[in-house]
């Protein structure tokens, strides 16, 4: 795997001056120059038990997908985001396949997916994919730290002191 570290990746590309979902992937679609989507799946997290899903198509189309009742809670919504874009410039796609029966499951219960697709989700089946779990994660919590300082205020101070003491697991 490629070394990717999120607090460098952060340092470098920076936040939105106004953090939501939609800003966070505008930002880091330009900055990473990659076609970035955001979408709500209804009934995503009732059916995978993901509140989230990264997808890439054979068009080289990143999709990123929560769960619609996740979007009722912005900041729920903004981390879930945080953590699917930290796969994505982590390069979390490479080796990774996804199981014929999950890609079947999606089809059928939400045909509008991509034909072919790689599927990147919160799942921790090998070794790699916990490492890639646990750098997505760290880079998520860390964007909202960074945006709970951003806001200038002494909730958004203690909010980004709960954030930065969230330590890795260990392994
Ligand atoms: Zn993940």
């Amino acid at each position: 795997m490629p070394q990717f570290d999120p607090a460098t990746t952060l340092q470098t590309i920076g936040l939105p001056r106004r953090l939501t979902a939609s800003t966070l992937v505008a930002h880091y679609a330009q900055a990473l120059s990659r076609d970035i989507r955001l979408a709500a799946l209804p009934g995503l997290a009732a059916t995978t038990g993901w509140c989230g899903l990264w997808i890439r198509g054979d068009d080289e189309v990143d999709h990123i997908f929560v769960d619609q009742a996740t979007t009722a809670v912005s900041t729920l919504e903004t981390h879930v985001v945080a953590h699917e874009i930290g796969h994505i410039a982590a390069g979390h796609d490479q080796g990774v396949t996804a199981e014929a029966g999950l890609i079947a499951m999606l089809k059928e219960r939400f045909p509008t997916l991509p034909p072919h697709v790689i599927v990147r989700a919160v799942m921790a089946r090998t070794t790699y994919e916990l490492q890639a779990e646990h750098e997505a994660e760290r880079f998520a919590t860390l964007v909202m730290a960074r945006a709970s300082l951003q806001s200038g205020t002494s909730f958004g101070r203690a909010a980004a002191r709960m954030f930065i003491s969230w330590k890795e697991p260990t392994s």
